[in-house]
């Protein structure tokens, strides 16, 4: 094997009052990014803020993220940065304002560049320049806070654009669980089973390293201990930290190793009837890992470790447990439209094949596989 590399933040805090590290920056000014409206609304937002005053930064509040951000938020949150000048920038709120505040921080250090022009894996400029970067989630999902990921979304054109880039990375994440504590159950659980997937797909991901699996099972286990607590009693913050945690692992193994067939046919599920990515996820899995169990021996050295039978069976349990569906024609979002789905059914199987993510997966499907994969979850 040649040289590899292993990126994560330089430093990760976490646990309980983990946010309060704030108050230990050097700086002058801070642009903090956020979402709609929760972070407001719990307090968070005036805390981030006190925390950079008592530490002498001055703050602006870059706000209205919206999910599936777009280029024009994106665009929107580079300019209010050039004219404020921040040295920092503090990301705090879902992977939404996450990643959006990702790419709002590649366009306030090269004001010059398109959109267009940072799609391709390798074509992003240098970022630190000018600021670096603070990621404090508030969902236990997505891991954007240890990543080399952001998705932003065309709106016009119905895309959605995975960016990706190593110094994206994330200088500091502040993983502080009374965040995620405020999550209502319905996120909780799908958030939550995007850190399973995340941890499941980069074990057996054809990039996988002997870095990769200790991360990666160890946030799986924490996932099967953890979420169901997490979902049943939203303020029991042990269970909150062990899955704040988790999806950091899940994050470090994923950002290193990329994802799998799961991810692939989530993405165009969520383009075409938006569906939510870990709901998407977690409906996916247990046909997936059926499917894939041809391809890879990683799923019975996971049972082997985990003492378990089935992952696929764990994962089927765990879903119910939490009200998540068996098939995509259960959830609220699919309003079915029988005469046209033959023709949506093509075009998500075509698409997803060349979903990026598909390069990774143990073994490498035809359409065809595709799209019965679609049809049994469907
Ligand atoms: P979002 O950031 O989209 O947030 C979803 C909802 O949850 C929002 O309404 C938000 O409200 C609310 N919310 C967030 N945190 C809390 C909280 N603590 N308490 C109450 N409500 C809360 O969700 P995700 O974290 O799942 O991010 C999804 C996005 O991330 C997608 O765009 C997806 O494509 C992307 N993604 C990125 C990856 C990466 O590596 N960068 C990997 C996988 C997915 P409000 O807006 O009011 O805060
Ligand atoms: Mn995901």
């Amino acid at each position: 094997m040649s040289m590899m590399s292993f990126s994560i933040p330089r430093n990760i805090y976490y646990g309980e009052g983990a946010l309060t590290q704030l108050a230990q920056l050097k700086g002058k000014k801070a642009a903090i990014v956020t979402g709609g409206s929760s972070m407001k609304r719990f307090g968070f937002l005036d805390q981030a803020a006190e925390l950079l005053q008592q530490a002498g930064i001055e703050s602006i509040v870059i706000d209205g993220v919206e999910p599936n951000p777009s280029v024009e938020t994106v665009f929107r949150g580079a300019k209010a940065m050039q004219e404020f000048g921040p040295d920092w920038i503090v990301a705090i709120g879902g992977g939404s304002a996450l990643d959006a505040a990702k790419v709002m921080w590649c366009f306030y250090e090269h004001p010059e560049l398109k959109f267009e022009e940072i799609i391709e894996v390798g074509s992003m400029p240098p970022l630190r320049n000018k600021a670096k970067f603070i990621a404090i989630p508030s969902t236990s999902g997505t891991a954007s806070e240890i990543t080399a990921f952001s998705v932003i979304t065309d709106v016009e054109n119905h895309i959605k654009y995975p960016i990706v880039a190593a110094d994206m990375v994330p200088d500091i994440a502040i993983l502080d669980p009374a965040i995620p504590a405020k999550m209502p159950a319905h996120i909780t659980a799908h958030t939550g089973m995007d850190v399973m997937c995340h941890a499941i797909e980069a074990l057996a991901s054809t990039a996988a390293t002997s870095f990769t699996d200790p991360y990666a099972t160890e946030a799986i286990k924490l996932v099967l201990n953890n979420l169901p607590q997490a979902y049943a009693q939203g303020d029991d913050l042990a269970a909150r930290t062990e899955m704040h945690n988790a999806s950091a692992l899940a994050g470090m193994a994923f950002t290193n190793a990329s994802l799998g067939l799961v991810h692939s046919l989530a993405h165009k599920i969520g383009g075409e009837f938006g569906v939510t990515h870990g709901l998407a996820n977690a409906i996916l899995m247990p046909y997936i890992i059926d499917f894939n169990r041809q391809f890879s021996d990683k799923y019975q050295k996971l049972e082997d470790a985990l003492g378990i039978k089935d992952i696929a069976q764990a994962i089927r349990e765990l879903n119910a447990k939490m009200g998540i569906p068996a098939t995509f024609q259960q959830c609220d979002e699919v309003a079915f439209c029988p005469n046209k789905f033959e023709e949506v059914l093509e075009r998500m199987s075509a698409n997803a094949f060349a979903d990026p993510c598909t390069l990774t997966n143990p073994g490498q499907p035809t359409v065809a596989d595709v799209k019965a994969i679609y049809q049994a979850s469907f």
